[in-house]
């Protein structure tokens, strides 16, 4: 889900310029805009100015947490790219073993692998 489509969602919505929005936070009483939506770009940012809990908020929207990160880079998250990151910098000047070749693969590659054939 982007941003753009998550404030559909939400009452009070202001356009705070671009990617930016201010809404009536759904998870308490909001009488003014306490709620901050940005875009970033692989997820949607929601700040409670009264201190609500994101997972809070979207339960009050009936979306989880999970609808925050966009569709496409949902499956990347940034903790794994970090870690990705870590491991080439540690490897990157060796010659990756068969094993450690393997192990990067995605677990979903084996099996369409053994269908080839
Ligand atoms: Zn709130």
């Amino acid at each position: 889900m982007n941003a753009a489509e998550l404030v559909t969602r939400l009452e009070g919505v202001r356009e705070r310029g671009p990617g930016k929005w201010s809404a009536r936070c759904p998870a308490h009483e909001d009488r003014g805009p306490s709620l901050s939506v940005l875009e970033t770009e692989d997820r949607v940012l929601m700040h409670c100015f009264a201190g609500c809990y994101p997972a809070d908020i979207c339960s009050a929207l009936g979306i989880s947490l999970r609808d925050l990160f966009r569709d496409d880079v949902r499956r990347r998250r940034n903790d794994e790219v970090d870690d990705e990151m870590k491991r080439r910098m540690e490897h990157g000047s060796r010659k990756r073993a068969p094993a450690e070749r393997a192990e990067a693969l995605p677990a979903h590659s084996a099996p369409i692998a053994a269908f080839s054939f």
